[in-house]
This record gives structure tokens, sequence and C-alpha cells, in this order.
């Protein structure tokens, strides 16, 4: 049976169900936020992992820790653990993979809560970690077993995984999972990142993100005869003049087509995030030359720039610098490149996905694309599964803020949303009688 349309009754009696185990989904939820994740350093890992695969495991999962064994992340004092579940139907295929990251910023100033009670006030669960994204995972999982608790069986299968270290980049989660066959295109079809986005959201994807260093070099002499030697830091002031006064007002011109939101984030950018040289700030001062200063800049690229020429632009504008004073010397080293990601529109995933939406909540969904990147770049590069969005509950505004809150009716819209997608793109092993 392949994807459908539900059944008037099907839907009602899966809302029924979800709005059955709401308390249940709930405390859940507050006992994996009890649970301070913090990353950076990634605290108790192993312990927010079992959680979930405790639940996992009550719920028929059958289910697997990975842990990032030899890679940096992973140290004695911080485990890198994260917890995978399948569910298998009567068929392998099709096969939706549920993933959200349990690890959580750190908490911050300007609480006015205790960051890990996870208190309920007005319809609104405050705590670090509820809305980015703890609140996506216990929606997922209690979608999928509200389904169950209907009394009806999926005909595809269920993945769900809960992984770690999204906020540093997520080599030690999603891409370890990726690259150890735990997700991929000859096992999975789609991809649902539970990530906040606001309910009604649904992210295609996000920019693309070049990490860059110039460092310039230069030739040492005292600091009282500045004519015997040549500052490095003022070659990398020419540069950062070029990359403030040229360069930025090129980019603030390119637009994407593409909807990333907030709407001010569809035009290219540069940010610098870190300058260095000179002698060091705390320390003896000694007056010299400097023969050494760099810079980190933090470039967002569109979907319609070539990473190529994103990349030629940069190494164009210090050519235009040394050719203009021979003793501008530099070394240009890339620090990171993410490509960008964009789930086609019209693919199945996102279609259901929207229709859903757009039964549970009265409303279109708003097709979405990210400034920032998250793990979705390493389901599609690494895993090649081309059909992966983020949906979830919680406000993405929330993320990363003191006092963050996800409101309670928002989590039991998603995961009715999620259950209902489940059952279109799995089907039903037996339908209800209608
Ligand atoms: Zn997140």
């Amino acid at each position: 049976m392949a994807a459908s349309e539900v059944s008037a009754k099907v839907h009602d009696v899966i809302c029924r169900n979800i709005e059955q185990i709401q308390d249940e989904m709930i405390s859940f939820l507050q006992d994996l936020v009890r649970i301070p994740t913090v990353n950076p350093p990634g605290e108790l890992y192993r312990e927010g992992a079992e959680l979930i695969g405790n639940q996992l495991k009550r719920f028929g999962y059958d289910t697997h820790y990975i842990v990032a064994e030899g890679l940096k992340e992973h140290t004695a004092e911080h485990p890198r653990v994260n917890v995978f579940g399948r569910m298998k139907g009567s068929t392998t295929r099709p096969s939706l993979h549920f993933n959200g990251h349990f690890d959580v910023v750190p908490v911050g100033k300007g609480w006015t809560r205790d960051p890990f009670a996870a208190s309920i006030e007005d319809g609104k669960m405050y705590g670090r970690g509820v809305s980015d994204q703890k609140a996506g995972i216990a929606a997922s999982i209690f979608a999928v077993e509200a389904v169950r608790r209907a009394g009806l069986k999926l005909h595809g299968t269920v993945e769900q995984s809960g992984t770690v270290d999204e906020e540093s980049g997520g080599f030690a989660g999603v891409a370890h999972l990726a690259r150890q066959g735990w997700l991929g295109k000859e096992k999975n079809d789609y991809v649902i990142i539970t990530e906040p986005t606001d309910t009604d959201h649904i992210y295609l994807g996000h920019r693309g993100v070049y990490w860059f260093k110039v460092t310039t070099h230069g030739r040492i002499a005292h600091g009282s005869m500045p004519h015997l030697g040549v500052s490095a830091i003022d070659h990398l002031a020419d540069f950062l003049h070029g990359v403030t006064h040229d360069l930025k007002p090129k980019l603030a011109a390119r637009k994407t087509e593409v909807p990333v939101q907030p709407p001010k984030s569809r035009y290219a950018s540069i940010n610098v995030n870190a300058v260095f040289g000179g002698q060091p700030e705390h320390g003896t001062q000694t007056p010299c030359v400097a023969d050494s200063s760099g810079a980190i800049f933090d470039r967002r690229f569109l979907t319609e720039e070539a990473f190529e020429e994103v990349r030629g632009e940069i190494a164009e504008m210090l050519e235009r610098y040394r050719a203009a004073n021979p003793e501008f010397q530099y070394t240009l080293e890339d620090l990171m490149v993410v490509h960008p990601v964009q789930t086609d529109k019209n693919c199945d995933l996102v279609q259901t996905l929207a229709g859903c939406i757009e039964q549970v909540a009265g409303r279109e969904a708003i097709y979405a694309a990210s400034p920032g990147t998250y793990d979705q770049k390493h389901v599609v590069r690494i895993a090649n599964v081309a059909q992966c969005v983020a949906y979830g509950p919680g406000l993405l505004a929330q993320a990363h803020l003191p006092d963050e809150f996800c409101r309670i009716d928002d989590i039991v819209a998603s995961a009715k949303v999620m259950a209902l997608t489940a059952v279109q793109l799995l089907g039903l092993e037996q339908s209800l009688t209608k």
C-alpha cells in the first residue's frame, strides 16, 4: 500500500489518541529536559540517550546505542552517545526516519526560572532545550505511539534517532550515524529532523557556509623604527577595509529565491568572527612591528552561488592587494565548507507534510529555509537522502534564549501532524472500516 489519503475516521482516531497520551508525552519531555545535556562540553549524553532509548524500547523499537568511538569529540569524560530505534513494518520500505538532537546550548544569563526544572505555566513548558529541540523528540516518539495505540499498524518502517552535538556541528551525531550506515539512501526514503519550526513551517534547507582564515605576513622590526619592518597588521587592515567597503555591498546586492527566514537573511553575507596579530593582549608588552596578523571570516552563501566562485572572489581580492603592493604577503586557509541544501518542494515528503499541517492547523504550511545550518547537511551530503526537511514544535525564535519555552498545544499539534504524515507516507496494514 503506497502513500494515500487518510480517511476521516483514521484521522480522528489518531488525533484522539494523541490527546489521550498527551500527559505521558509531556511527562517524558519533562524527564528529558531535566537532564542537562549541555553542549559544549557535552554533559550527560549517556543519560539522555538512555532515557530516549528506554522509551523507544517500551514502545516496541529495536534499540541501539551508537557511540562515536574514534572521533576526537568522544572522550572518557564526555562520551558521545547517540540512540537509534527501528520499528519494522511489514516491509522495510518505505522507511521514515525521525531525527532530533538532544544536546542543548549552555544556559547563559537572564533566566528567571530554573532552566532544568521543566516547569509548566500558562500552557508553556520552560527550560533550556525545550524548544530546541527536546519537544520535537517527544512529539515524534509519541506521534508514532499514538498510531499503535489506535490499533493501527504501519506498513513501512519507522526509525527514530536521538543524536548529540548538533549545536557544535553534528560530526559525532548525525554525521557519525550516516558514516556508519545507520542512515542512508539504501535504507531511508524520508527524514524529518524535528527542529523547532513554529509548528506550521517546513524548513527545506539552509544556506552555505564558508569559514576561512586570512593570515598576513610582514617583517619584524623595532616599534620605534617601523620603517625597517613590514607591518602584517597594516596589511590585514587594508584587506578588512576592502571586505567592509567593497565586498559587503556586493554581497548585500545578491538575493536568493529561496524563502530564507528571517527575510533579511536572503542576502549573501560575511562576518569577521575574530582578528588577531602582534603581541598578545595579556603579557609583557614589547615594541615590535607585527610580522603576522590574521582574521577568521564567516561567509554565508546562497544556493545560487557556486562555492568555487565564493572562494575565488576572496582569492582574487587578496591577489589584487598583492598586485598593488608586492610586500603584501598572505595565506588563505579554508576552515570549513558547508554547501547549501534545498529539498525539492514538490517531493512526496514535503507535500504530504504540508497537507497534514493544513489539516491540523487549519492554515497553509509555510515553506522556509534556514540562514544557518543544521544536521540536514549530513543527511543530504553524507547519507544521500534527498527527501529531508526540518519540522517540529517550538518557536525557532525561542532557541538559545533565556526563559526558553515551548507551548504544550504546539507539541500536541506537531505530534498530530507527524502521526498523520507517517500514516500517509508509510501506509497502514489494516484500514479501519470506513
Ligand atoms: Zn536545534
